[in-house]
């Protein structure tokens, strides 16, 4: 008997219980970008039933229409004793270039057997601030959180940087932040590597645009 792929989703988080069960948290179908190249990081979960020998799945990634398939894991399962069947969730990063319709297969090395989950990389327009928007934020500022800081790693050399988002673009960045660079490049004082931010900027004036909606509900 050879094993099967049963369903499979992507989340932003799983975990599994010691009953075998697996908890998900955030099913997904479009990863939202502001910038390319963007990291991110999510959860993959699948079933494969009917696992009566060794075996080893192979999961890769792959943009559509593009011939070139990237190999993102790799699960080796050991004989089990009888015939199982077994849920996976396994953690993934990958770093997009650009956007579209993407797909994580999921496949045996040593048997036929597909599982293929579709999902689209989506480019989205970037978070602006209308004056309006800034003479509230002006109004309300000491009790609204209208900047927020991130602390960014160099991958390269592990060099902590802090760097500051604020609607009001014209206030001086807090206490040993910078502010992101226009072009979202930075790069690295200690080892010169570049930097790509402009994903991660996007994604803070996004949710302080979010927080924007509740402060203009109120008044
Ligand atoms: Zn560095």
């Amino acid at each position: 008997m050879k094993p099967r792929f049963g369903a499979g989703q992507i989340c932003d988080s799983s975990k599994t219980q010691s009953s075998g069960k697996v908890d998900i948290v955030g099913i997904f179908t479009r990863i939202n970008s502001w910038g390319f190249p963007c990291t991110r990081n999510w959860s993959l979960v699948f079933s494969v039933f009917d696992i009566t020998d060794s075996t080893t799945i192979i999961i890769s990634l792959k943009k559509r229409r593009v011939k070139s398939q990237k190999t993102i894991a790799t699960i080796d399962i050991s004989k089990p004793e009888k015939k199982i069947d077994k849920l996976f969730n396994i953690n993934i990063m990958h770093t997009f270039d650009s956007e579209g319709m993407y797909e994580i297969i999921c496949s045996f090395k040593e048997h036929n057997g597909r599982l293929s989950i579709p999902f689209k990389v989506q480019f989205l327009e970037w978070p602006t601030f209308t004056n309006k928007e800034i003479k509230l934020v002006e109004k309300y500022k000491k009790s609204f959180p209208y900047k927020i800081n991130v602390s960014i790693n160099c991958e390269n050399c592990s060099h902590i940087y802090i760097f500051e988002e604020s609607i009001l673009a014209d206030e001086e960045p807090s206490g040993g932040a910078i502010r992101f660079p226009d072009d979202g490049h930075f790069t690295c004082s200690d080892c010169e590597n570049t930097i790509n931010l402009k994903d991660i900027q996007g994604r803070i004036r996004s949710s302080l645009k979010e927080n924007l909606k509740i402060l203009k509900k109120e008044n």
